[in-house]
């Protein structure tokens, strides 16, 4: 095996990173092709992890959201990145206090990019919050999305690992193709 794929074995733990698996198990039969090394991030802190790492022993690294918009190139050699970053967390409430208690107004929801746009709307939803109403029949992750340009328009920013593996907070449409998408900021209105 190439020395690089034993640091990285070493580095993120035999258990997780798996050598000569086939992506259809994971991505479904367009994906039918072994692959050298695959890795599932779980956390924020693991993409950083990994993507440092690969950058750090010039690897070639592919990530993958779920897929939909990738056509797998046949010659790859490298390392599988999946995202599955799942955290979905609300801040920032805005409201107003009255007699019948706290309004809330307006609230900023910051999800990870590996969370699938369906769950995000569902996750607002929940939160009485309106807004990505739009996603709810949408395929994908947030992170594919992004680098794929479909604009949600109450996306405030998101935060990304860029090349120099500095993590930023950059505008939309700020985001470089060597960014790493880490997380999106959603600016939502609590429903009537
Ligand atoms: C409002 C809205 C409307 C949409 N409408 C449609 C529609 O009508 N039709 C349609 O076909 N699609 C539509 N989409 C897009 C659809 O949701 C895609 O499936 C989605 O963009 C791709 O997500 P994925 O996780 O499958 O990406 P993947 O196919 O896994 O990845 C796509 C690309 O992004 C890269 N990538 C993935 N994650 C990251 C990350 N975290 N950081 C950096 N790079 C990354 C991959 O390497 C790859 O190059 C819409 C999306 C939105 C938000």
């Amino acid at each position: 095996m190439d020395s690089k794929y034993q640091i990285i074995i070493n580095e993120l733990g035999p258990l997780r990173v798996k050598s000569g698996i086939n992506l259809k198990n994971y991505f479904g039969q367009r994906f039918d092709q072994e692959v050298e090394l695959f890795f599932m991030a779980t956390t924020q802190t693991e993409l950083i992890k990994v993507i440092a790492l690969v950058r750090e022993l010039d690897l070639d690294f592919l990530i993958i959201g779920t897929g939909t918009k990738i056509i797998f190139p046949s010659d790859f050699k490298g390392i599988i990145i999946n995202n599955k970053t799942q955290n979905l967390k609300i801040f920032g409430v805005k409201g107003k206090v009255s007699v019948s208690g706290i309004g809330v107004e307006e609230a900023m929801v910051e999800a990870d990019s590996g969370v699938l746009l369906s769950k995000l709307a569902m996750y607002a939803n929940n939160q009485n919050l309106t807004g990505l109403e739009i996603l709810e029949t949408k395929n994908g992750t947030i992170g594919g999305s992004i680098m794929n340009d479909w604009g949600i328009e109450s996306l405030e920013q998101v935060k990304i690992l860029d090349k120099y593996n500095d993590i930023i907070n950059k505008k939309i449409n700020q985001v470089e193709t060597e960014d790493i998408i880490l997380s999106a900021i959603f600016k939502l209105k609590a429903k009537k």
